[in-house]
């Protein structure tokens, strides 16, 4: 049996004319799933009964359990998720007025050991099916009021998006699918560290998303030091396909940039920063360290991030001091790390 969350258009489609069955049929099997959030194919009573036995034999449907949530002063709440494997991944949503966020997950841990983030610290221990990954969005939607439901999707939770990518292209496709979850393709991004032979591949792809690289250095030696991925794809190689990268003319690339207290926080460091990303259309967003227990880094004083966003400003460069949400219950970026029993 197969979860039918996360089995793709294209999939189904095929499925369906190997049936004899007529495309359109997908359109409505995906508004029972994505638009109802129906789970029976009983229910789904445009469909002949014929279709809803033979689908049933085929398929369930069924969502990520929510194990616990956890709420912050700050108003965001952290999710942790039971998969059907038992293991456990983490999603925040964290409201701004209008607009609330989800900050999703791509694997359970990360093989990509960033020495700043927990999750780095977990080593890789599962990849997250497109299921997994949409049913979060799915299930945070079907616990919350209309009013609350997520507008925005970040693959920014636990894992390197781009190494799990099939599921996460499956999942991006229905994302943004008009007949499965129908959101814009502005309001998702991809977060990477910078896989760069995969930024080349996804930039094939029918999947116009935002695009967001951790880049959290300015020279290959501290870049080394703290995201063992730049070993295999060192700054320039990273930057040289981000100026090939086939951008839509309204659209920025975003750079993150971790500020860590005297490893990459030096008015060289924002100098360098500018003048690397001189030629790319794209806007910054600083996120000061947030910390977790055994961690030795140390977030910059307000002073130094402001100086640091300045020069940035004065070079004409949008740069954002990302606040940072749920730090309390361990929800921020580089916080997640699935421990169930501390929240
Ligand atoms: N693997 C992806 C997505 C997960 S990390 C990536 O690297 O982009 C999401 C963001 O959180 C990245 O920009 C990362 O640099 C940042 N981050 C990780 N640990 C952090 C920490 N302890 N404090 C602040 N930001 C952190």
């Amino acid at each position: 049996m197969i979860n039918l969350i996360g089995y793709s258009e294209q999939k189904l489609k095929q499925l369906f004319a190997d049936w004899g069955v007529p495309s359109y049929r997908v359109n409505q099997v995906f508004s029972w799933v994505y638009h109802r959030g129906t789970k029976q194919f009983n229910d789904m009573t445009n469909l002949s009964k014929d279709l809803r036995a033979r689908l049933a034999d085929h398929f369930y449907i069924a969502l990520p359990r929510i194990a616990h949530k956890t709420q912050s002063r700050d108003g965001s709440i952290k999710y942790l998720f039971e998969l059907e494997n038992g293991s456990q991944v983490e999603s925040v949503w964290m409201p701004d007025g209008a607009r609330k966020t989800l900050c999703i997950s791509s694997q359970v841990g990360c093989r990509l050991a960033c020495s700043f983030c927990l999750t780095g610290t977990l080593g890789l221990k599962s990849n997250l099916t497109a299921g997994e990954i949409i049913g979060q969005y799915l299930a945070v939607n079907e616990d919350l009021p209309e009013a609350d439901h997520a507008t925005n999707v970040v693959m920014m939770g636990m894992g390197e998006p781009l190494d799990n990518y099939d599921a996460v292209c499956d999942a991006l496709r229905l994302m943004v699918s008009p007949e499965a979850m129908r959101i814009s393709n502005r309001k998702v991004t991809l977060s990477t560290a910078g896989l760069v032979d995969r930024i080349r591949q996804f930039a094939q792809e029918d999947i116009h998303i935002n695009l967001a690289i951790s880049l959290n250095a300015t020279e290959d030696s501290t870049r080394d030091a703290i995201m063992p991925i730049n070993k295999r794809y060192p700054i320039k190689t990273l930057i040289d396909c981000l100026k090939k990268y086939p951008l839509k003319p309204t659209r920025r690339i975003t750079f993150e940039y971790v500020l860590l207290k005297g490893i990459n926080d030096s008015d060289e460091d924002a100098v360098r920063l500018g003048k690397l990303l001189s030629t790319l259309r794209c806007k910054i967003n600083l996120i000061p360290f947030n910390g977790f227990e055994g961690s030795c880094y140390e977030a910059p004083s307000e002073e130094r991030v402001k100086s640091f966003q300045n020069h940035l400003i004065s070079k004409k460069y949008s740069a954002f001091i990302r606040k940072s949400r749920g730090t309390d219950i361990l929800g921020a970026c580089g916080q997640l790390a699935a421990q169930a029993m501390t929240c």
